[in-house]
This record gives C-alpha cells, structure tokens and sequence, in this order.
C-alpha cells in the first residue's frame, strides 16, 4: 500500500467506528423490518437429556426447524423462568443455565451460546400495554429455551431472548398478555412455548422407565381431552384447565408448564392451521405433544 493511500484509510477508521457505532445505536432503537408472519411454536420439552440425545422428539424439532423461514430472532417463553412481574431477557450475550440437578457432566458441558436481542427485548417491552415489562440482565438461557431451540438452529446464529412467567396470574391473563405479542410474528421473530401440556413430575412411573412411550390412564385421557380443545380452537375451556376435571388436574398440577401453551395459541389467528408432532407419553405422566401454527 502507498503511504498517501494508508494516510487516507487510517483517516477514513475513526468516521467508519463512529458510523458503525450509530449503526448499532440505531439498530438498538429502531422498530424491526416487516417480514411475512412467522409460524408459532408449542414444543414440548421433557426430560433435559432430550438436548443431547438423538430420539424420535428430537427428530421431530429437528423435522420441524427445517420447515420454518430463518428467524430474525426468537422470543421464548419457557416453563422454567417465573418472576414476579413480568421481564425479558436484554443482555448481548445470554448465557446458558443448567437449571437441574443429577444428570450427567455431559450434559452440564452444554453450552448455547446464541446472541441475545437488545433490540427485541426493546421492542417487546414497547408493544405491551398490559403491564410494564422489565429489561433484565441477568437470566440468559434456561434449558426449557437452549435444550430445544438448539436442535432447531444447531448453530446457535439465530438470536434469542425470553420472557418470563408471572406467577401472581391468572391464564386468562397469560392469554391477554400473549395476544400482544402478535405482532412481533410480523417483524420475522419466531415465538415458542416451551412446557408440557401433560406435567406431573410426583407421579413419573419410575417403575416404567425401559418401557417407552408409557402413560397413566389419566395422562392418556387428559392428553385426549386437552388436544381435542386445541383442535377444535376452544381457548375458553384450556384457560379454564383448572376447571376440567381429576385428569386435567393431575396433568397440570402447577401452571408452570401449562401456561407456555396458552401463549402460544393466544398467538393464533382463525385463518391458520396445528400441525401436532411428538403426540406421545413418556414416563406415565409427561406427554411430549408439540405443534406449530402456521
Ligand atoms: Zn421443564
């Protein structure tokens, strides 16, 4: 290079990080681009061994990745991150939570090191008018979000935020609260529930564990009961889930898995269609039922 040609790089550098910098700044604050509505996600995450083995629910996430448009960026609400109020994550850099105990170093040796979204958890907490949500910079990734997304965006270059579950509400709050969200589906940001429909850790048939795709009496009819209401896009009664019965009940005996399905089929419009896969009870009383809507 001639001396006069780097003389005028090196005086382009400092204008070039300035512009670069009001990029960013501007990236951070302005609303994201109008894209084609994206699909919605309820997965059904089970067991967290489901991150690292190869089984048939993994090929379903995997099967159903492949069918979706690239993302601009995910929001996920998982079953595993209650707070008082309601937040999103806003960190760059979230980190990957190994939010269980007694499995194995491999698993624990995981990480899912996808970039969070300032820019997404800006724009959420701009469209909800239902309660104010907070920024928050120090959650990340729990594995009811890295353990099932990842199988989706093996290469972790999708950007990823969550939102949190409040837990003093109520489901028909849950439900209002998804709906604002609906037009985030516009701006190419994939949303997913992650929880399950069917959820009774007291009950697992330890006894059970070799046989596959074993489920209680119980967890076979609330699964019926439940996937029916989906189907036939009866909302009322699943945000009275509590109000259904023994069976139901048993299913869902705290909200906490319960709930990312409601999120996600408040996100649905009358036009669209389920798509159900891995419809199938595991260890007496889990049931991996996910769906997209499309
Ligand atoms: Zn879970």
């Amino acid at each position: 290079m001639k001396r006069i040609d780097f003389l005028k790089a090196f005086a382009v550098l400092p204008l070039m990080t300035t512009a670069m910098k009001l990029d960013a700044l501007q990236k951070l604050t302005q609303p994201l681009g109008n894209t084609p509505r994206m699909p919605v996600l309820f997965l059904g995450h089970g067991s967290p061994m489901n991150a690292i083995e190869d089984n048939e629910f993994v090929h379903g996430w995997q099967q159903t990745g492949k069918t979706l448009p690239k993302p601009n960026a995910i929001l996920c609400i998982s079953a595993h991150w209650e707070t008082n109020g309601t937040f999103v994550t806003a960190m760059e850099r979230p980190k990957t939570i190994h939010d269980f105990g007694g499995f194995p170093q491999q698993l624990f040796d995981v990480e899912y090191p996808a970039p969070g979204s300032p820019q997404l958890a800006a724009e959420t907490k701009s469209i909800i008018t239902k309660t104010t949500i907070g920024l928050d910079d120090k959650w990340g990734l729990d594995h009811g979000a890295w353990s099932v997304i990842k199988h989706l965006y093996p290469v972790a270059d999708v950007p990823v935020i969550q939102m949190s579950l409040d837990y003093r509400k109520p489901a028909s709050y849950h439900y209002e609260l998804a709906k604002e969200l609906m037009a985030l589906r516009n701006k190419g940001v994939l949303i997913i529930g992650s929880g399950n429909m069917v959820h009774n850790l007291g009950t697992i048939a330890w006894d059970k564990i070799k046989e596959p795709e074993y489920g209680y009496d119980w967890a076979i009819d609330a699964n019926e009961r439940l996937k029916r209401l989906i189907l036939t896009n009866d909302h009322k009664q699943l945000i009275n889930y509590q109000s259904l019965g023994r069976e139901v009940a048993l299913a869902a005996p705290s909200p906490d898995h319960f709930l990312p399905l409601i999120y996600a089929l408040a996100l649905k419009n009358e036009n669209e269609s389920i798509s159900l896969f891995n419809d199938k009870l595991v260890m007496g009383s889990i049931s991996m039922l996910s769906f997209k809507i499309s």
